[in-house]
């Protein structure tokens, strides 16, 4: 057995952080664990966009991974990548831009209020077909073609459509279909087999808690097991079984979400 000990700041770092206007990010995200996406090749001249020419960064593991998927289904320049991570600065230009030029009801639907945007945490990327002209802050990625096929295997690689038709209420965003984010194979694939947004995940996986029954499931050949851990005010310590690789992601709220390869 290993005993895993957890400080409260860890609730605000992880994969599965819940980030909407109910929960900022609370900590800034270091530069060392972002870097700029190296597919696709093609950087579109994007119409709107307050940083121009500049690489779509995004958090080393998302970035990874997503260059993985594009590879995976041949994308080639079909792809481009949009927006990525943002600073806490530049959701608050994009923010100011938005409303200037499209008005408070467009932004309140489709841009986040500065602090509350997936982008500053890295793990998320706006994805558009690559042809002009490009629209920033609604880039076109339809249900079908090549953007289809990145959909239909975004979840096998742990990617998420965040924010889908009918979900708006739970979310506080419109529909983007183009707006993807990174939390991990397994949450990913229960997400998909669901038809749960991010918001009724994490609210699912707090019936699974530590001292209860465990969520155990199978993704192609690997099996996860999955629980939720309340934080203590301070320290929060949980014993595992010491020979099982794991993770732990806080959900940006009250407690720890625990990932073990079983
Ligand atoms: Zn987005």
């Amino acid at each position: 057995m290993k005993k895993i000990t957890l400080n409260r700041e860890q609730i605000f770092q992880g994969n599965l952080l819940l980030v909407n206007e109910h929960n900022p990010l609370q900590h800034t995200v270091p530069s060392e664990q972002i870097r700029p996406l190296e597919r696709p090749a093609v950087q579109p001249a994007a119409s709107g966009s307050p940083s121009g020419r500049q690489p779509v960064c995004m958090e080393r593991k998302a970035a990874l991974v997503l260059e993985t998927l594009l590879a995976a289904i041949g994308s080639g320049s079909a792809l481009v990548s949009v927006s990525g991570f943002r600073s806490h600065t530049e959701q608050e230009a994009i923010y100011h831009s938005s409303l200037a030029e499209h008005g408070a009801d467009f932004t309140r639907s489709y841009v986040a209020l500065p602090g509350c945007s997936e982008h500053e945490t890295g793990l998320a990327i706006d994805l558009a077909l690559n042809q002009e002209p490009i629209d920033f802050l609604c880039p076109c990625f339809p249900k079908d073609g090549i953007c289809g096929r990145f959909r239909e295997k975004a979840a096998a690689y742990g990617f998420i459509e965040r924010y889908q038709e009918g979900k708006e209420t739970l979310t506080g965003i419109a529909p983007e279909p183009w707006h993807f984010r990174y939390v991990g194979i397994p949450h990913a694939s229960v997400m998909a087999f669901h038809n749960f947004c991010l918001e009724e995940y994490l609210d699912y996986l707090t019936s699974f808690p530590y001292e209860g029954k465990h969520l155990e499931i199978r993704v192609e050949n690997k099996a996860f097991e999955l629980f939720y851990v309340e934080a203590e005010t301070d320290i929060t310590e949980i014993t595992l079984p010491g020979y099982l690789p794991f993770q732990v992601s806080g959900d940006n709220q009250k407690g720890f979400i625990f990932t073990l390869w079983r």
